[in-house]
Parts: C-alpha cells; structure tokens; sequence
C-alpha cells in the first residue's frame, strides 16, 4: 500500500518533469497538489513523510475528520471543493491557508467578514468554469475580471491567481481550450492592473491532464486518483453537490 503510493508518486513527478521539459520551463514552477478526498489520513501521511506535503480535500466534512490524524505532520492545506458559506468557519478552524474554489460574491464576502472578526487573512483563487458545463462550479469566464474587481476590495483576501477544472474529453485540444481560457484571462486581469491582486498561480490539471495544463502554464496541478489510485464515489459526488 504505502510502496504504491510511492511509486505512484515518482511516476507523477516524472510526468512533471518530463512536460516542464517539452515547454521549456523550469520544474520548480510547477507544484503538485495531491487531492486528498476519500483518501485516509493514514495514506495522505505517507505522502507528506515523503516530501509531498501541499494537499487539499473537498469537503470540509473530510478535512475534520482527517485533522487529528495530520496535524502534527507538517503541511499546506488548500481547499478545492464547493464551499458553503456555513462552512467557513470550518475552513479558518482547520488551518486551511488557500481557498482555490472561490467562485461568488456572498462567499467572498462572508468569508471575509469571519476574517476580520478573527484578525486574520488567507489565500484565495477565482475558480473560473471554463468547461461550460453546468455540473461544474466556477464564474463564467465572462464574469471572472468583475468577480476579481469585487474580491480584491476585501482587504482580507489575497488573490494569488485562478483556477479551472478542465472538460473530461479524451480530445486533448478540447481541454487545452480550457486551459488557454484560464491562462488568457489571467493575462487579462495582469493588464489591469487591479491593486491587492496578484496572478502568479494558475492551478489546472489533474491525473489525466496535467501535461496538456503544465504546456499552457499550470502552477499548480492537483492530482488524485493517479497517486492514490481508484476512489469510491464518482466525481459527480464531488462537483455537483445540492445544498
Ligand atoms: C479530485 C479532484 C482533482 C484530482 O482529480 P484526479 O483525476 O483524481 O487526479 C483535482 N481537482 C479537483 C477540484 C478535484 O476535486
């Protein structure tokens, strides 16, 4: 089990490093964010023993339950999944230092309110639904630079860059599109210069795409089932939650 994880690992690394090499970038530029749901505490700490020590769940059901188990083994906590805004305490409460699902204005809004109430700030991406899919979450890209406008004025926010879920296609070209998408408005939000806004990350690709992603300038991939191979329940469980 743990020799698995490892391999798995050094086979995604691999993967990395070969695609930084086909686009002409550095490895350092690209960091691997594991995507922890349904995966034990147990099994993401073989992971972080090892050096792969930036992860993020879904739920934040799951990030309760796996906080005993993690806390004391060194680590960054990213959030990816839908956040409710009856959750953010949650998030603050379990050391989540980035949220890279941020996706409408009440959430910004609301998160930022239980910030100031604490004295805090933390990291936040615009998840943008590049897909055009319903099931996904994520502002319409059309919308993205205004939801960017409206977040920067909360002064606890700290905008770091954007992030997509791709199409599930086996057409390569058809998730590239989706990735240029992200990596165009990222572009166009740098151009206007808006203050308390920073757009160094772009955090695209998963265990299927991450070479396609890293080719249109990924900063961060988020690969899951690849290193800790099959999951349970089926994406849609993840990504078209009904509240
Ligand atoms: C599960 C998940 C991933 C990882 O997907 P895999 O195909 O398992 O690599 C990446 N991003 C988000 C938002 C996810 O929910």
């Amino acid at each position: 089990m743990k020799e698995d994880i490892l391999h798995n690992l050094e086979i995604i690394n691999d993967r990395i490093r070969k695609a930084c090499e086909k686009a002409g970038r550095s490895r350092d530029e690209v960091r691997l964010l594991l995507a922890t749901k349904t995966v034990s505490a147990e099994r993401i700490k073989t992971a972080l023993e090892n050096g792969y020590t930036l992860i993020a769940e879904n739920k934040v059901q799951e990030l309760k339950e796996k906080y005993e188990g993690l806390k004391d083994t060194p680590h960054e906590n990213h959030f990816i999944g839908h956040l409710q805004t009856n959750k953010i305490k949650d998030i603050l409460k379990y050391d989540v230092v980035c949220v890279q699902s941020l996706d409408r204005p009440d959430l910004a809004e609301k998160l930022h309110q239980r910030l100031l109430s604490e004295g805090k700030t933390i990291d936040v991406l615009i998840q943008v639904n590049t897909s055009g899919e319903e099931s996904k979450f994520g502002v319409h890209p059309e919308e993205a630079v205004e939801l960017t406008r409206k977040v920067a004025e909360f002064t606890t926010l700290k905008i770091k860059g954007l992030m997509t879920i791709g199409l599930f296609s086996a057409e390569t070209e058809k998730v590239r599109k989706c990735f240029k998408i992200l990596k165009d408005l990222q572009q166009e939000i740098i151009s206007q210069n808006i203050p308390n806004v920073e757009m160094k990350e772009l955090s695209m690709g998963m265990s299927g795409d991450l070479e396609t992603a890293i080719e249109e300038g990924a900063t961060i991939v988020r690969v899951g089932t690849a290193v800790f191979v099959a999951r349970v329940y089926p994406d849609s469980y993840y990504w078209n939650e009904k509240v």
